[in-house]
């Protein structure tokens, strides 16, 4: 049986592909698959660039687990099945009157995919999704479903939030929420030395800003959210001209409800590195990357893309215990990449940049072990839940030098 990941770049062969209904099915398809010695693995969209859902076992989709299982306005949570998909939950959200508190550039990507790796929007204050997670449903290599919350388990939210599917397969999520809000969003370029110049001015005059630099063009396509109480008909203004390639990241400035206006469409396959930076050293990092790659790599067109991210306690979150600056950069999915990111990744190493578990990188055992204060504390939780290590690929046994 084929599968294959969004960008192309991650092939794989499982025995079967299997949708359970019900969260009694998912842990009799477990205890089966660990009797039978089967890897297990488990995809949401496969929008992953690196090989975390590939597996010639079983693989599990939770496609037929999606949708709202309770809502509750006035303590601002809610419980949701881990299969949905991010662009299913804004209107029923909303019609509850609540919100999901960030979300990044796309929201075709599974609850449980993006959270459980550490996926993220903008805003300086504003962690990655995972932190929203105030409890989870796992379903563990003995078929037993245990619930991991910030009450019950203080200790082992921490592994669970940002766990790619190690320790087990997530079947539900419950979420802090934050009542609904509109968001005015505005969109311009302008030459990268004047936004650099004045990007913490930026940073702080909104709730979520970032940009998209084209090397091209040396130009920043500039994206600012902020919440509003007006609404669409009050907005004033035209969109501006905008020269070159950055056309497709301007539109005019719009107000709608912040789940209809954070995501916007990726229709051109990329494949993508993304590390997190210590703030701090965010602005130094992004100029030796545009060095790199105006002196370098002159060929590669695709914008790098500089986002903010809070700091949080979630042991493999790039963000642990350090607010970031997070740098993407891409290429195109028919295009070879190594190089590129290769040599990006020696900048991005130099800065003790994290890498974004989804993305492309190269970081050893060794490196990640440094990078990651509880790297241990996390294999532990993982050991002690999957003895036998049934919920690791082989990509996954090599980041964790587990021997086979
Ligand atoms: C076009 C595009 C835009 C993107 N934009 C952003 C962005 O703005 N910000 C950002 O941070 N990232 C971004 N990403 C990366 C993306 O959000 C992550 O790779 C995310 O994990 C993908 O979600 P998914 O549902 O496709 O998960 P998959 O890639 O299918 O799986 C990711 C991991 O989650 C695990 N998993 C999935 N479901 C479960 C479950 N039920 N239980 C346990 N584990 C599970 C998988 O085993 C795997 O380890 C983008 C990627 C693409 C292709």
């Amino acid at each position: 049986m084929a599968w294959q990941n969004w960008s192309g770049s991650v092939t794989a062969e499982p025995q079967q592909i299997v949708s359970p209904s019900s969260e009694s099915e998912l842990s009799e398809i477990v205890r089966r698959a660990v009797k039978d010695e089967q890897t297990i693995r488990v995809v949401g969209t496969g929008h992953s660039f690196v090989p975390l859902c590939a597996t010639d076992g079983l693989l599990l989709s939770l496609d037929n687990l999606q949708g709202v299982v309770a809502l509750d306005e006035s303590r601002g949570v809610g419980t949701i099945w881990a299969g949905s998909k991010l662009h299913q939950l804004g209107e029923p959200l909303l019609e509850a009157g609540l919100a999901l508190e960030n979300m990044g550039d796309i929201d075709r990507q599974s609850l449980a995919g993006a959270i459980g790796t550490g996926t993220h929007g903008t805003g300086p204050t504003l962690g990655n999704m995972s932190t929203q997670v105030v409890g989870l449903h796992i379903i563990t290599a003995t078929g037993d479903i245990i619930e991991i919350s910030t009450t019950n388990d203080p200790e082992r939210i921490h592994a669970a939030r940002v766990s790619l599917g190690a320790l087990g397969i997530v079947s539900r999520v419950t979420l802090r929420l934050l009542p609904a809000y509109r968001l005015h969003e505005r969109t311009w370029v302008e030459p990268f030395d004047k936004c650099f110049a004045r990007r913490d001015e930026l940073i702080a005059a909104t709730r979520h800003f970032e940009f998209f630099w084209s090397p091209r063009d040396d130009a920043c396509a500039c994206k600012a959210l902020h919440p509003t109480e007006k609404e669409s008909h009050e907005l004033e203004g035209k969109r501006e001209a905008v020269p070159g390639r950055l056309e497709r990241y301007v539109q005019e400035a719009r107000i709608d409800f912040s789940h209809r206006i954070f995501p916007s469409e990726r229709n051109r396959l990329f494949n993508e590195m993304e590390f997190a930076i210590p703030e701090a050293a965010g602005p130094a990092c992004m100029q030796d990357i545009r060095r790199l790659m105006l002196e370098r790599f002159p060929d590669v067109t695709w914008p790098v893309e500089y986002r903010t991210l809070g700091g949080d306690e979630t042991w493999l979150s790039p963000a642990y215990q350090r607010d970031a600056v997070t740098i993407s950069i891409h290429q195109a999915a028919d295009l070879p990449y190594n190089e590129f990111f290769a040599a990006a990744e020696e900048v991005f190493r130099a800065y003790e940049g994290r890498p974004h578990w989804g993305k492309l990188h190269a970081q050893s055992p060794a490196e990640l072990a440094a990078l990651y204060p509880r790297w241990e504390a996390f294999q532990k939780v993982c050991q002690a839940l999957d003895p036998q290590g049934c919920f690791l690929n082989d990509y996954l046994r090599e980041i964790f030098a587990v021997n086979p």
